[in-house]
């Protein structure tokens, strides 16, 4: 008799605690993209920083298959609109399946549902990957447009380069003005975006690309940070993309000296962002790439020096699969092999978004 109550207590209390620890669901995801930043991207990084990386406290990893709609070797529109909308898409499309039709991304879905959005990246504003988040076009060229859909949306914070797509266009509109009636604040340079501690966020620091490292400074980093600040006030949660840009360019430059620098610049805003999600402990981060670039290998190489032999295969993207890295609620469905597709539906599933 007394064992069947202590069975039965332990059944009771097991069935209790037990699905709260294993269901956890978190209320914010911050995804952060390394454009071109495939595993000898990453080693290259780790290497010449002393065998380490901030990305190391991930606690899942997996890969994603990055083929496109029409071509083996994805570029970064059909990439980037795989990872925000959930469809393979011809290269060269933004937020549209291939036949045209624009498809909603998890950004703006996630706004739908009430929750505070952001994009923070190390390039324009309107260039491919942050596009597919926020734009649907048939082509990633189409830079004006693409500035024209930010004002289509209720996008929160958003921050990188291309100020002239905003102001200096060929329709004669000057978005810039049509933001600050939307209440957006709108920042021209660093200074001015961390004086924003509240309210909507345009940051649009520079005339068109963004500089890449040294000369980019602590700019990623602390973009992500401001954006973290504002986007958090919400209750309800927030989705916000991250991209590290440039180690793509590095890599069809064939730099690896370049890799380095992008690469550790992206890392140090992985480490901000999971600052934020140890202390938050609502906060999902991932960690992925559109595609590798430049079929980068690392044959020799010394711990803490960044003079390694790295040899390329290629000037553009190679189609091998990228790594996936996650921490925080719900981080184990970010395991083993997965589509590029497949991130979309997982993070709705996760922030339980209404369609
Ligand atoms: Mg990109
Ligand atoms: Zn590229």
């Amino acid at each position: 008799m007394k064992n069947i109550c202590l069975l039965t207590i332990f059944f009771i209390v097991s069935i209790c605690f037990q699905p709260l620890s294993a269901e956890k669901k978190p209320r914010n995801v911050i995804f952060l993209i390394g454009d071109g930043m495939g595993i000898a991207q990453i080693y290259a990084g780790m290497v010449a920083n002393g065998n380490s990386l901030q990305l190391e406290r991930c606690t899942y990893s997996g890969f994603s298959k990055t083929y496109s709609a029409n071509n083996f070797t994805t570029d970064s529109g059909a990439g980037g609109t795989a990872l925000a909308c959930g469809i393979k898409t011809k290269n060269g499309m933004i937020g549209m399946s291939p036949d045209s039709v624009s498809v909603q991304s998890i950004l703006e879905l996630s706004e739908k549902n009430k929750l505070s959005t952001g994009i923070v990246v190390a390039c324009a504003v309107t260039h491919a990957t942050p596009a597919s988040y926020i734009a649907h076009q048939v082509n990633r060229d189409m830079y004006e447009e693409i500035a024209a859909d930010y004002l289509k949306t209720d996008i929160d914070v958003f921050i990188g380069g291309g100020r002239k797509y905003f102001e200096d266009r060929t329709d004669g509109r000057n978005l810039t003005a049509e933001l600050k009636a939307k209440n957006y604040q709108v920042a021209y340079g660093l200074n001015e975006m961390k004086a924003v501690r509240t309210g909507k966020l345009a940051g649009l620091l520079y005339e068109d690309q963004n500089p890449g490292m040294p000369e980019r400074g602590s700019m990623l980093p602390d973009a992500t940070s401001t954006a973290i600040e504002l986007l958090s006030t919400n209750k309800k949660g927030f989705f916000l993309m991250v991209e590290g840009s440039q180690i793509d360019w590095a890599g069809h430059d064939n730099n690896s000296l370049q890799v380095i620098k992008e690469m550790l610049d992206f890392d140090q805003t992985i480490g901000r962002a999971l600052d934020f999600a140890v202390k938050d402990g609502n906060t999902l981060v991932i960690v992925t790439a559109d595609h590798e670039t430049g079929g980068m290998t690392i044959l020799d190489g010394k711990f803490s020096s960044d003079t390694m032999k790295a040899l390329f295969s290629t000037k553009n993207h190679s189609g091998v699969p990228v790594p996936v890295f996650a921490f925080g609620p719900g981080a184990v469905n970010f395991s083993g092999f997965m589509e590029n597709t497949s991130f979309k539906g997982k993070i709705e599933k996760l922030l339980n978004l209404k369609k």
